[in-house]
Order: structure tokens, then C-alpha cells, then sequence
């Protein structure tokens, strides 16, 4: 590799340190001359050689440039010309000393493929000058199909002591720098360069391909973002390479000036989304939010700004936004390191790498120091780390919020399980206390049933008693009354005969005067007694009239029937005396007997009436005996 790199260093240059590796480089010699030997074919001249002038007036041939008095050439001390954004034109000469015997084909590389125009003179000895080549607005006339300014050239011997004129002006960075190649060695330079970009764009496009499946397929927009970052990176760096306007725009050099501030700006743009997506800062602070919004807010402005602006101004700009952008990003991600957010190290340290590489990268192409291994190395291995530990950053962003997703969803679950359980456990105590208070209404109703039962029966006992008599057990006056009226009803309804027995113990008012009232008493009760068990329908009532007199209901009972029971009667008291304290006590009774069909005319005490009346009758015919009663008509037959 015969390479030198001449380089002046101005002011302006500082601001486009970030950007030192883009902007081309060129390889010459120093000292008088270029001195090409057999024995330098292979060696890295390091000295500058070249001089060069600055000029407004485009009219200038090649003989009137030389013939302005050397005064008007400035030496070159550093490798490279840079003479940052001038629209000036700019001169650059070198002398060829040619001492090499074997004849070989030489190549002059202008790396920065972004100059607008550059015409190349070369005189040998005496001989007119001649225009070598002329290259103008994306490159027509190229002599070699390249990414880079190639311009072969055909050197004469030392004697001849040929010079070189290099004219070019542009409106972005006047930055150039020129390599002589043997043409051997810069094939076998570019092949090894070209497989090395080939590898890397692969690599780049693989990496951004994929993440933008990932984003489709995962629906997440950090994977978005960091694809857009690493294709806008990558265009922007293949575009400061020539590839852009060699392959993509060969005859738009407006979209080859456009571009390179546009895919800056977008790289910028999608560096800021991605480090908010990936480190989460939106969440963080107010404050880092506000950062990113202002620096995302300037960076929108500024691709819109592009269009209106030249390209000297855009890249002004942007050079200042890259300042910005890198330095917050980085300041942010050393404040998040120290916070000890989660990722921060791993991007603080993408960022360092990408950042220490362009700086190494940028110090070389300034000439401040001199590598063993292409300038742009550096650059391009920070930029290799940057990617691939932003893409491990996101690997682990993407974990992390998967994980913290299966955590909510177990916790989500394991919530959902002890609802459950509480909920079954509550519907279980329901169903308990369903069962018990179900058991508990039985149990009370039952007892309830019982009571009502019990109630009721002690209510019919009630009722029962009522209709009793206290001192003789048969039914009570009362009861008499009812069933009297009853009888009489159903008498006259199913037209049968209702009988009435009216029975008086004879002389009893001597038994109470003889042996006093509880001797009567238990006499009473033996008479209802026996008279009790004398009737045996169920039909028939034995009632305690009133005092010792005793009322006999015989439903459907003819006269004949009714005389017989009470002539029973009366025997069964006769037959047999009432055991009393006082000893046994001999007794009868009298019986009036009436039977009648009833008839609604009648009054209704008509039967008592007439049972009353053959009662009297019976007493007045001498007492233990049975009267029926007979109706005049009866009589009169
Ligand atoms: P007769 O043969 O005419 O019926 O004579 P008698 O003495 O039985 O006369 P009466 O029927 O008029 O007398 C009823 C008497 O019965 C009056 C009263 O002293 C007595 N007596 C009425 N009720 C009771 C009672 O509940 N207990 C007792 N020991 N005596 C009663
Ligand atoms: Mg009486
Ligand atoms: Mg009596």
C-alpha cells in the first residue's frame, strides 16, 4: 500500500471531528515529491508533499495556475487536505519523482466521493498539459467503474519529473485526500476491502431484516426502531462511502447531497426512540423525558430544514445535532448507570465503544495518530460493537419484559386461584348454613306442627270440657241447648221422629236434708252414670238438665223406642242403690217421655214442653215410673 496522508487542519474541523471518518481521505506523498521506487512500492509514504492554493475564479487554466509565483502555494504539513465547507476552488499540486525502473500502471484514488467536481492535469517534462480526467456531478467520464474516484495514470521517468494538478471544488466538505496505487496492490487492497464491506453491509441488512420480522411478529416497536437506526446508519455510512450515489442514485448528485443530512438526521432521530424503548426512561423522569421529546423535536426540525437548506448548512447543523444527540445519550446513560437502572451499562457501553472508535478513527484521519490498520477500522469495529450490544440490549430489554409478563400473569392467576377458593369457600358456608337454617325451619316447623297439635287438641279438650258437666261427667245444660236445636233441624230435615227423655230423682230434697248435700252429690253422679250407660246410639246425648234432673235426646227415635229406654232407666237406678259414706242408699227416678215428628209451625220448646209435661205426669202418679206424652188427638183415639 503506497499511502500518505496530507492533512492542514482547520478550525471549522473540529465541529466534523464526530464525522472525521467520513469525510475522505487521500493518500499522497510529501517532501519535493512524490518519490516512486521499486523499493517503495509497497511502503507507506508518510511525509507530505503536496501544495496546494485556494481560488474564486473558475476561468483558470492549468498554465495560468502554474504560472502564479510559488508565493501563492501553501505546503501541506499535515496528510490531508481539509479545508472544511468553502465553495471556493481549490489547487492541489504534486511533483512525481519516478525512479522506478519496471513500468507499472499506475492509480490515483480520490476517496471522497462526494466532491462535485474535480479535473485532474498531468505534465511530464516539456510537454503541454494534459487534462487526465474530468469529473463532474456524479461522476460521468469515469475512467474506472468504482465507488471511488479512480483515475489511471501513465507516469514518465524521472527525468521527466512529471506534476500533477488536482482541481476540484464542492459544496460540502473540501476534504481530499489522494492515494497513488500501483494498480496491483489497490486490487488486491479492494478486494480485501470490498469483501470486508460486503460482510458487514450482509451483516447489517441480515440484522435489520430481522428485526423487523421481529417487530411484525412481536408487535413491538423497540425492535422497529433499532432496525430503522441500524438501515439508517448503514445507508449513511455506505452513502459517505460513494456505495449510495455509485449503486442506488448514480445520476442524482441533488439526492446524493440530500441524503447523507437526511439519513444523519434519521439516524439521530431513531438512536433517541430506540435508547427511550429500550432503557424504558419514559417511565423514569419527567426530566428524560423531556430530554428525549426536545432532542426528537430538533431532529424533526432539522430533516425538514434540510430541504430548504444547502448541503454546507445541513451538515453544519447536523454535525452540531450529533454533538448533542451523542453526548445527552451517552451523559444519559452514565446517569442511569449510576442510577443502576437495568441495561444501562450495557448501552453506555455501546454507545463508548461507538463513540471511542469514531473519535481513534477521527484522530488518524486528522494525522494526530498514525495506525497500523485503515483509519476507518476503528470506527467500523466500535460501530460492530455498538450493534451487536444494542441488539444483545434489546435481547435482554425483550426478556426482561417477558419475564416481568409471566410474573404478572402467575401472580394474575395465583389472585384469580385464591378468589376462587374464597369464592368456593363462601358458597360452601352458604350451602352450610342453607342446610342448617333448611334443618332448623323443619325442625321448627315440626315443633310448630306439634304445638298446633297439641293446641288443637287441648283446644278440642277445651271444648270438650266445656260441654261437660263438672259433678257428673255427662254433657252440661249448655251442650243440652245445642244439640236440642241441632236435633230439631235434622228432625225436620230427614223428617224422622226426635224422642226427649226428661228424668227427676224422686225425693232427693230428704236425701239432702237427711244425709247432706255430698251424699246427694254422689247420688247425682251414679244416676248420670247408669243413665249413661243405658243409651247406646252415639247419637244420643245424656245431659244434666239442671239440680238432679236429667234431659235424654234420642234422635230418630219413635215413642214406643224412647218409653223402653227410659223404663231401662228407671229400672237400673231402682234395681240397684247408690253406695254413699252413708251406706247404701236405695233410689228412683221418674221419666216423662215425648217423641215428635218436628214441624216448623211448632215452637221450638214444644217437645221439652211436653217432656216436661209427661214428667209431671209420672210424678203425679206415684213417682218411679215412665209417662209418655200423649197430644189431645191421642188422647180422643
Ligand atoms: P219430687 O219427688 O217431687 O221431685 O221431690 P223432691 O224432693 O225431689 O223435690 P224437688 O225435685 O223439687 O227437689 C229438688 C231438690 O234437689 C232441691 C235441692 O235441695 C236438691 N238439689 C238440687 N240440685 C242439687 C244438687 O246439685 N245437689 C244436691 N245434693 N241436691 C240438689
Ligand atoms: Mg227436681
Ligand atoms: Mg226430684
Amino acid at each position: 500500500m503506497n499511502r500518505i496522508l496530507v492533512l492542514p487542519m482547520g478550525i471549522q474541523q473540529l465541529t466534523r471531528a464526530w464525522f472525521g471518518w467520513l469525510l475522505i481521505c487521500v493518500s499522497t506523498t510529501a517532501n519535493a515529491a512524490w518519490v516512486l521506487s521499486d523499493d517503495t512500492l509497497h511502503t507507506l509514504v508518510t511525509s507530505p508533499c503536496c501544495e496546494f492554493l485556494a481560488t474564486d475564479d473558475a476561468e483558470l487554466s492549468a498554465q495560468q495556475i502554474m504560472a502564479l509565483p510559488e508565493s501563492a502555494w501553501q505546503k501541506l504539513s499535515t496528510s490531508r487536505i481539509n479545508a472544511g465547507f468553502s465553495s471556493r476552488i481549490y489547487w492541489l499540486r504534486v511533483s512525481i519523482d519516478n525512479r522506478a525502473v519496471q513500468n507499472r500502471q499506475w492509480l490515483l484514488a480520490l476517496d471522497n466521493p462526494l466532491i462535485d467536481w474535480i479535473n485532474i492535469y498531468l505534465q511530464s517534462g516539456d510537454e503541454p498539459w494534459l487534462q487526465v480526467a474530468a469529473l463532474a456531478e456524479g461522476d460521468h467520464g469515469r475512467k474506472v467503474s468504482h465507488p471511488s474516484y479512480l483515475i489511471p495514470l501513465e507516469l514518465a521517468g524521472d527525468a521527466q519529473r512529471p506534476v500533477l494538478l488536482i482541481q476540484f471544488q464542492t459544496a460540502g466538505a473540501a476534504n481530499l485526500s489522494l492515494t497513488l496505487w500501483d494498480r496491483d496492490s489497490f486490487v488486491e487492497s479492494d478486494h480485501r476491502s470490498s469483501l470486508g464491506w460486503g460482510l458487514a453491509f450482509g451483516a447489517l441488512l441480515l440484522m435489520g431484516t430481522y428485526n423487523v420480522l421481529l417487530a411484525a411478529s412481536t408487535r413491538m416497536l423497540s425492535y422497529l426502531m433499532y432496525a430503522a437506526y441500524i438501515f439508517s446508519g448503514s445507508l449513511l455510512v455506505a452513502g459517505l462511502l460513494g456505495i449510495n450515489s455509485y449503486y442506488l442514485w448514480p445520476n442524482s448528485p441533488w439526492l446524493q447531497h440530500i441524503s447523507l443530512p437526511l439519513l444523519g438526521g434519521f439516524t439521530l432521530l431513531f438512536a433517541s426512540l430506540f435508547t427511550e424503548r429500550v432503557l424504558q426512561t419514559e417511565r423514569r423522569q419527567i426530566g428524560i423525558k423531556r430530554l428525549h421529546r426536545g432532542l426528537q423535536a430538533g431532529i424533526v426540525l432539522y430533516l425538514f430544514s434540510v430541504l430548504l437548506l444547502d448541503y454546507q448548512s445541513a451538515v453544519i447543523v447536523l454535525a452540531g445535532l450529533v454533538v448533542l444527540v451523542v453526548i445527552s445519550l451517552l451523559a444519559l446513560g452514565i446517569w442511569l448507570c449510576v442510577q443502576k437502572a437495568p441495561l444501562a451499562r450495557y448501552y453506555t457501553f455501546a454507545w463508548l465503544a461507538l463513540l471511542v472508535g469514531a473519535l481513534i478513527s477521527s484522530l488518524a484521519y486528522f494525522g494526530w495518530v498514525q495506525l497500523p490498520i485503515d483509519n476507518l477500522t476503528p470506527f467500523l469495529i466500535g460501530a460492530g460493537i455498538d450493534v451487536a450490544v444494542m441488539a444483545v440490549t434489546l435481547a435482554l430489554r425483550v426478556g426482561d419484559s417477558y419475564r416481568s409478563h409471566q410474573l404478572a400473569e402467575k401472580n394474575a392467576m395465583e389472585q384469580a386461584r385464591r378468589v376462587r377458593l374464597v369464592q368456593d369457600k363462601a358458597l360452601q358456608m352458604q350451602a352450610t348454613a342453607n342446610a342448617e337454617l333448611e334443618q332448623k325451619v323443619r325442625e321448627r316447623t315440626f315443633e310448630l306442627e306439634v304445638a298446633l297439635r297439641e293446641l288443637a287438641d287441648s283446644n278440642r279438650e277445651l271444648e270438650e270440657q266445656n260441654t261437660r258437666d263438672a259433678l257428673t261427667g255427662v254433657r252440661n245444660r249448655k251442650y243440652f241447648d245445642k244439640r236440642y236445636i241441632a236435633e230439631q233441624r235434622r228432625s225436620r230435615r230427614e223428617q224422622t221422629p226426635l224422642a226427649l227423655i226428661m228424668a227427676d230423682i224422686d225425693h232427693f230434697k230428704q236425701i239432702n236434708d237427711t244425709y247432706g248435700h255430698p251424699v246427694g252429690d254422689i247420688c247425682i253422679r251414679e244416676v248420670a252414670s247408669r243413665a249413661a250407660e243405658v243409651v247406646k246410639r252415639p247419637g244420643d246425648v245424656v245431659a244434666r238438665y239442671g239440680g238432679e234432673e236429667f234431659a235424654l235426646i234420642l234422635p230418630n227415635t219413635s215413642p214406643e223406642g224412647a218409653r223402653q229406654l227410659a223404663e231401662r232407666l228407671c229400672s237400673a237406678i231402682r234395681d240397684q242403690g247408690v253406695v254413699t259414706g252413708a251406706g247404701e242408699l236405695p233410689l228412683t227416678i221418674s221419666c216423662g217421655v215425648a217423641c215428635l215428628y218436628i214441624d216448623p209451625q211448632l215452637p221450638p220448646e214444644t217437645l221439652l214442653a211436653q217432656a216436661d209435661k209427661a214428667l209431671y205426669q209420672a210424678k203425679q202418679q206415684g213417682r218411679d215410673r215412665v209417662c209418655v206424652f200423649i197430644t189431645e188427638e191421642q188422647q180422643v183415639e
